[in-house]
């Protein structure tokens, strides 16, 4: 049987998710410190850990199958590649950034400006987009330092907090791009291959849908069943059991993170009493 490859950071800020969301998956494996490769034990998976900035072309030629990278990167590298799903991790923006006492009004006082960058084909775009004309210089590390050597007037960098732009005298001035972590595909895989990954996908995508929903169970007084179960969808309708208390039911239902606090509050108002809430392990619908 064939394998699936697939290539995921090997240290950085998406290893972590990464590994968990393999793990999640239930899928097994060794990741010694300092591997390349391992090998699952229950899954037709071989995993490979790379650099974030290599896992594009790797998965361009074939190398890995699918991959796991920041959509940063991704659009960054332009390389010929399907985004099979978002992962819900790694989230961060690429921003545009100034010295905090410069003032700003609007996008144009950036014409003319030499704006430091390691994502300078993404800026490009940007930059045409909005008919601004500045000058890009692309360096590969500690871009925010450039502005107080002198070396440009603004950054484009990724920025979650914002801490570090605020430690480097920055303030943050456009949003050039939402990023999260993505999973990549090469666009030739063979039927084998693309059954492996959309088991794979079918997994991710009862961990993801486990992580945003909420197992909730509560009393509800009988007088009062129809408009609790109005309030709650479920995933097709709610489990009604009768409690030993005549008068009283047990109400199971599943609901979103989302609407989560107005929903327990909706319940309150109707009578909703001894209401739990509870982590669900895999969702499947
Ligand atoms: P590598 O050694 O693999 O090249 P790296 O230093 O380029 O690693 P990391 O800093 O580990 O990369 O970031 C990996 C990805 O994590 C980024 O491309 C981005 O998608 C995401 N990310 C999330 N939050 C942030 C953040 N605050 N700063 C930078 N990247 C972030
Ligand atoms: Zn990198």
């Amino acid at each position: 049987m064939k394998k699936l490859k697939i290539a995921i950071q090997k240290s950085g800020r998406l290893s972590e998710s990464s590994l968990k969301l393999l793990k999640e998956c239930g899928i097994d494996f060794d990741n010694g410190l300092n591997k390349l490769k391992a090998e699952a034990n229950n899954f037709p998976l071989e995993v490979f850990f790379l650099r974030d900035d290599d896992i594009p072309q790797y998965v361009e030629d074939g190398v890995a199958d699918i991959g796991i990278v920041g959509e940063n990167v991704v659009l960054e590298k332009d390389k010929n590649l399907k985004t099979v799903d978002k992962l819900g991790f790694g989230k961060c923006r690429l921003s545009l950034a100034i010295p905090k006492d410069k003032k700003y009004k609007s996008i144009k006082d950036l014409n003319g400006a030499r704006i430091a960058t390691s994502y300078s084909t993404i800026l490009s775009g940007f930059l045409k987009k909005n008919k601004i004309k500045a000058e890009i210089h692309e360096i590969s590390g500690s871009v925010e330092i450039a502005p107080g050597i002198g070396l440009a007037d603004a950054i484009c960098d990724l920025v979650s907090s914002g801490s570090t732009l605020f430690t480097n005298g920055l303030k943050e001035v456009e949003v050039v791009l939402k990023s999260e972590a993505v999973l990549v595909s090469n666009k030739n895989l063979d039927k084998e291959k693309q059954k492996l990954v959309d088991k794979l996908l079918f997994r991710i995508n009862a961990v993801k849908r486990s992580k945003n929903n909420k197992y909730i169970l509560l009393n509800a007084p009988n007088k009062n069943l129809d408009k609790i179960i109005k309030i709650l969808p479920g995933m097709k309708s709610p489990t009604i059991l009768p409690l030993a208390d005549k008068g009283w039911s047990s109400v199971h239902s599943v609901v979103n993170e989302n609407e989560f606090w107005d929903i327990i509050e909706k319940l309150k108002d109707n009578g909703a009493q001894g209401i739990l809430v509870v982590p669900i392990e895999k969702m499947i619908v």
